[in-house]
């Protein structure tokens, strides 16, 4: 049985927004089972199956998704409804080298693909506009969520303080030692209790606290706090099954 995380659908919000876990799917180890993402050795017919599975779950269309070629970056592409399906199918007509989508069109979902990575979502009711970013560290460090708000920003008009956001399923400081250059580089930009210990990073607090400087409100700001690392039956985690196995999908679409 395919199972999804959900976020806000107990507010009744027009959007489907949602991370997908790694039960449900038919792909044999190591990506077993639901691996979303064509960039990772998995055989394409089994993406395809699996992808149909997660859309057909959540009442979208494959056709309506729009996926990227994920490079670390903070390049930020904004989506027209033309650009639907663009990566649904390959990652041959993927959105290039890009690690953030911003819309306001209804007809596409726009997705990240992660396994420890934070996916970000954003939603700003008023517009309406969506947004949706990949922050690993080197994406964090970058301020690729806080560049994500202040795009919709000058583009959409949107205000910061009007906005919700979801950080979806990461790997947590429980799991996430790094070496001391990067620990310098988060005591820098965010402060040291983003450095648990002085030596694991808080990836989602990093993102909040770049979030909160654009001007989202704290309130506004959900986590979800499940280690993907920890959580081997559930998630993918790049760094606990060395670096070889699938991914997660997180979705963001207006209704
Ligand atoms: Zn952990």
């Amino acid at each position: 049985m395919l199972k999804i995380r959900y976020h806000w659908n107990n507010k009744r919000l027009p959007i489907i927004c949602a991370t997908s876990t790694r039960i449900g799917g038919i792909s044999p180890n190591p990506y077993n089972s639901l691996n979303l993402a064509y960039h990772v050795g998995d055989d394409p017919k089994n993406v395809a199956e699996n992808r149909k599975r997660f859309c057909q779950k959540l009442g979208i269309d494959v056709n309506s998704l729009v996926v990227a070629n994920q490079v670390h970056g903070d390049n930020i592409e904004i989506i027209e409804s033309d650009q639907a399906g663009s990566g649904a199918y390959g990652t041959n007509d993927a959105i290039s080298s890009t690690d953030a989508l911003i819309t306001a069109s209804n007809a596409v979902s726009i997705c990240v693909m992660t396994a420890d990575c934070v996916p970000v979502m954003i939603f700003d009711p008023k517009t309406p506009s969506i947004g949706i970013a990949h922050a690993g560290w080197k994406g964090a460090v970058l301020r690729i969520a806080q560049k994500t708000v202040l795009k919709m920003k000058s583009v959409f008009g949107t205000q910061p303080s009007d906005c919700i956001v979801m950080l979806g399923p990461s790997i947590m400081p429980c799991c996430y030692e790094v070496n001391d250059d990067i620990i310098a580089k988060f005591d820098d930009e965010f402060g040291i209790s983003t450095c648990t210990d002085g030596k694991r990073l808080d990836l989602h607090r990093a993102v909040k606290i770049q979030l909160i400087e654009a001007g989202i409100k704290s309130e506004n700001i959900s986590s979800d706090q499940t280690c993907t690392a920890c959580n081997l039956n559930l998630f993918y985690s790049h760094r606990a099954e060395n670096g070889i196995t699938g991914r997660m999908m997180s979705l963001i679409k207006l209704l």
